[in-house]
């Protein structure tokens, strides 16, 4: 039997909050208060968030975020879960709402790519002619991504730039598609891309997990599992016959999409039960003699 009393939101608006300090402090308190758990970024150029709480504390949320006018037309995008995902509640005040090393300002406002519904993406993304670009992370990618993409060797989405001038520049004359979670990186990447004279480039409005919900498309070309940024590690979106498994176990290699952290150096890595078992979560042979070497030693 299914039970799905808790939800789980993600959001993002790019808007002028004069003061994001003292937003930021009331926002914690107000978050205390209701007691949803979660994490919310704020910064003069917006806020990015996400958080779990019951169906009652999350709706009170929406409601009350969006009786602030600069917020009145966000979009949530609900996922429904069994309990939290996240153990705490973090708001936090930061410079820039996703951090991209690249000297000049991006406002999204101004300057991002035409944006997509999931069906028109779906339909281009089936051109021969586009270049698909991932706009998350390497591990967020092996676990699933779009047919075709192409996997951007980062670790983290500051390095975007740097890596796109060494490995994309030859393509500015094609048509981009770029896609993330939930659509806030792809903002700054196509504003990025196309300051970089990049000519045709559009983005994945609401990201995977939007397209993931589309009745339309029902996540069709989407191989793999969606990476999210808590407790839950992933969350499918293809809902088609199409549905595969695309990450490989790091120790036996057989199909597999479970990250885990080694206990020692904190490496995210793809491991199968079997694999966990016997190497009971370490990463290597060093860091299960360094763990015995700590406690015993
Ligand atoms: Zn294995
Ligand atoms: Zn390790």
């Amino acid at each position: 039997m299914e039970q799905h009393v808790y939800r789980v939101l993600l959001f993002y608006k790019f808007v002028r909050i004069d003061n994001p300090e003292q937003f930021t402090a009331e926002h914690l308190q107000y978050c205390k208060d209701l007691r949803v758990k979660g994490r919310i970024l704020i910064a003069s150029e917006g806020i990015n968030g996400t958080l779990s709480g019951t169906i009652e504390q999350t709706e009170r949320y929406m409601r009350d975020l969006r009786a602030n006018p600069l917020f009145s037309d966000i979009v949530f995008k609900i996922d429904e879960a069994d309990g939290h995902t996240f153990k705490k509640m973090f708001v936090r005040h930061k410079k820039e709402l996703v951090t991209f090393r690249y000297g000049k300002e991006l406002d999204p406002n101004r300057v991002s790519g035409k944006r997509l519904s999931p069906a028109e993406f779906y339909e281009q993304l089936q051109n021969e002619d586009v270049i698909v670009l991932d706009g998350r992370n390497d591990y967020e990618y092996d676990i699933g991504h779009f047919r075709g993409a192409i996997r951007p060797e980062v670790e983290s989405f500051r390095e975007f730039p740097e890596w796109i001038r060494n490995n994309l520049s030859g393509y500015k004359d094609k048509k981009v598609l770029t896609y993330c979670t939930g659509g806030i990186r792809c903002e700054k990447l196509t504003g990025f891309l196309l300051s970089e004279g990049f000519s045709d480039v559009a983005q994945l409005e609401g990201g995977i997990v939007t397209y993931g919900k589309d009745p339309q498309v029902q996540g069709r070309l989407f191989d793999g599992k969606c990476y999210v940024f808590d407790e839950r590690i992933s969350v499918p979106i293809n809902r088609t016959e199409e549905d595969v498994v695309i990450g490989h176990c790091y120790h036996c290699g057989t199909s597999h999409d479970r990250y885990i952290n080694c206990p020692v150096c904190n490496l995210q890595h793809i491991c199968c039960e079997e694999c966990e078992a016997e190497h009971h979560g370490f990463c290597s042979d060093a860091c299960k003699e360094s763990f015995v070497t700590v406690k015993h030693g």
